[in-house]
Formats: structure tokens, C-alpha cells, sequence
């Protein structure tokens, strides 16, 4: 097991934030781009705070913090993060200590689905840990993740601890979205926003990992690193197999075969084919525009050609109709119609 490092894009912010650490606030909420990276920042910063000799403020990775918690059972620090995102940190076993409610609730859970959510019980499990004398009268780190999980009720449990802070406790929340949090808890913690890293940098660390073209896997990602990562990992190209057999009829003016793919995106989760034809649509309305794509360098001549023949109005529309779907793709629906209908008005939209 291994201790959690900062990006290398993220080290000079780390080092300027944790270089306060005197006057650190109790409550942090680090935000940014999804697959940027947050929540390795967030964990490298768990460590710096609970190393017993940092350098140039970051953990030294020697000291006796540094090994417990590379190796998950540093007692100042907890993890509380939804069941089902534990479950699939378990597969590669990147965990510090379990929160003590999912250590023991482990056989509860095997006959329902994970929570998806972070509950209230996890939250008020937090009350004895409070209690506890810090290792060498140190920091004690909760590290919350990601923050959009906490439903109402374990939102308004969370309020009430930041309202009254246990003494030398830092929370680190971590969210992709902070405007889906509620407004009191925002106002309780400072923000640490986290940018995009710069285009060199996300290709460098990119070419690090071993991925080939790293552009195109950027692009896909919209810029978002660690979310490039894990295309390259996952997908066999950049573009998707069936974005190519989408825009290329549409090119040429030819219907594509929209029941074979439906029946391709029926087999992915709706979020994330949405999120490709709403880059699509971005490069669409830039190639409409006489710009590069964004997101699929490699369909750009598929793109001049389409946005030559459609009318921008109705592809400006069907972005619209996109977005909102977006919005609520995550919740049960027929997997098939809706892809379906999904294409079929990405076709139309396109069409002379
Ligand atoms: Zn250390």
C-alpha cells in the first residue's frame, strides 16, 4: 500500500494552502472539474496534515503517521464516503481506516444494494471518534467524499458537528458540484477551489502513465486528467466506436442505423453516453462556427460536413434537450427507449 501523493499540477497549491497550517479552518471544501484529481489531493493533504515531520509542508512518507497511514489504519483518520463507492475502493484496496460502522456492517449489506448515499449513522458514528484523545495530540482528518452524497437528513448531522467543531479535527469534503450542496453547509466550510491543470501538464503526467496519443484522451475527457486516465484504461478508442457510426452517415447525409445503436448505448450506463453527445454537440456547434472540435479532434471533417448541412437552431435546441436529460439520467428509466429516443432526435436535429 502506498501513500497518497499530490499531483504533480496540484503541489504548489498544496504547499501554499498546508503552509498555513497554524491557522488551518475546520471544515474544507475542495472542488473542481470531475477527474481532476480531488480526492488524491484530498488524501495527499490527509497525510501532510497527520505526517510528524513534514517537508516543505507535504508528508514525508518515513515518520510513523506516514506509514500508518499508507498503510489504512492511522487512527486519526476516517474515511466516510457512500457504501457503494467503499465497495469499489475495496477492489484495489486503497482505503485508510473504515468508518467503524461499514467495518462491522459488512455481511448487513450483502443482501441489499450499497447505499449510494451518505448516511446519517455514518455521520453520528463520527460523535465517539470526537471523544478520543489525537495520536500525540495532533490532527484528527475526516475525509468526506464525494460531499453530493450526503442526503438532507446526514447534511443536516454534518451541520450540526461544523457548527460546534471538535477540537484539532479538519474536515476535508470534497465535491464536483458545490452549488448541489446545501447552502448552511456551504457556509460553514472555506472553499479550496482546484483548477484544470494546464494542457502540458495533464499530457506530461498522461504520457507518465504509459497512455499513447495522450491528446485525443484528453480531449475526450475534456481536459480532466485522471477522467482521461481512465477512458484510456477502459475504452479501445478515444472516440467511441459509436460516435464514429453516428457521424459518419450523418456526413454524408445518410441515416444511421439507430436501433443497432441504441442497442450499443443500452448496454452502458445513460450518463455517460449522454456526456459524449454533449460533446458532440459542442464540436458540432463549433465546426458551425468554422472552429476545432473540443472533444473529437478525429471527426472534425465529419463535423464540417454535418454542421454545413444542419440547421443550428434545431442542433442549438437538441444541445438544450441534451442538457436536460443530463440532469436526470441516473434515475430508472427504459434503458433502450430512451437511447432511442435520444438518437433519434440527434439525427433529426442534424438532418437539412
Ligand atoms: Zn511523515
Amino acid at each position: 500500500m502506498s501513500l497518497a501523493q499530490f499531483l504533480p499540477w496540484q503541489v504548489d497549491t498544496a504547499r501554499g494552502w498546508l503552509e498555513n497550517r497554524d491557522r488551518f479552518a475546520h471544515a474544507w471544501l475542495i472542488h473542481g472539474l470531475a477527474g481532476i484529481g480531488k480526492l488524491q489531493f484530498a488524501a495527499a493533504a490527509a497525510a501532510s496534515l497527520l505526517c510528524e515531520s513534514p517537508r516543505q509542508g507535504l508528508a514525508c512518507g518515513q515518520c510513523a503517521a506516514c506509514t500508518w497511514v499508507a498503510g489504512g489504519n492511522h487512527p486519526d483518520l476516517r474515511r466516510i464516503r457512500p457504501e457503494a463507492v467503499a465497495l469499489e475502493e475495496g477492489a484495489d484496496a486503497t482505503g485508510e481506516a473504515e468508518d467503524g460502522e461499514s467495518a462491522s456492517g459488512g455481511g448487513a449489506s450483502a443482501k441489499r444494494a450499497p447505499s449510494k448515499d451518505i448516511r446519517v449513522d455514518q455521520i453520528r458514528a463520527l460523535e465517539s471518534w470526537f471523544n478520543t484523545a489525537t495520536h500525540r495530540g495532533g490532527w484528527r482528518v475526516a475525509l468526506l467524499y464525494p460531499a453530493q452524497a450526503l442526503n438532507v437528513i446526514s447534511a443536516n448531522a454534518l451541520l450540526k458537528v461544523l457548527e460546534e467543531p471538535p477540537a484539532h479535527t479538519v474536515f476535508l469534503l470534497v465535491a464536483d458540484a458545490p452549488d448541489r450542496l446545501l447552502p448552511t453547509l456551504l457556509s460553514r466550510c472555506r472553499r479550496l477551489p482546484l483548477a484544470t491543470p494546464a494542457p502540458e501538464a495533464a499530457l506530461q503526467w498522461l504520457q507518465s502513465q504509459g497512455v499513447q496519443d495522450p491528446g485525443s484522451w484528453l480531449a475526450a475527457a475534456g481536459g480532466a486528467p485522471l477522467a482521461a486516465l481512465r477512458l484510456a484504461q477502459s475504452e479501445e478508442s478515444a472516440c467511441p466506436a459509436w460516435l464514429d457510426q453516428l457521424a459518419a452517415p450523418l456526413a454524408q447525409g445518410q441515416p444511421p442505423d439507430i436501433g443497432a445503436l441504441a442497442d450499443q448505448l443500452e448496454k452502458m450506463p445513460a450518463v455517460q453516453w449522454i456526456d459524449a453527445l454533449q460533446r458532440f454537440f459542442v464540436d458540432l456547434m463549433l465546426a458551425g462556427a468554422g472552429a476545432s472540435p473540443r472533444y473529437f479532434p478525429s471527426l472534425a471533417q465529419a463535423m464540417a460536413r454535418t454542421a454545413a448541412r444542419a440547421d443550428a437552431a434545431r442542433v442549438a435546441e437538441a444541445a438544450r434537450w441534451l442538457t436536460r436529460q443530463r440532469a436526470v439520467a441516473g434515475h430508472p428509466l427504459n434503458g433502450k427507449l430512451f437511447a432511442h429516443a435520444a438518437l433519434q432526435r440527434v439525427v433529426l436535429s442534424c438532418q437539412a
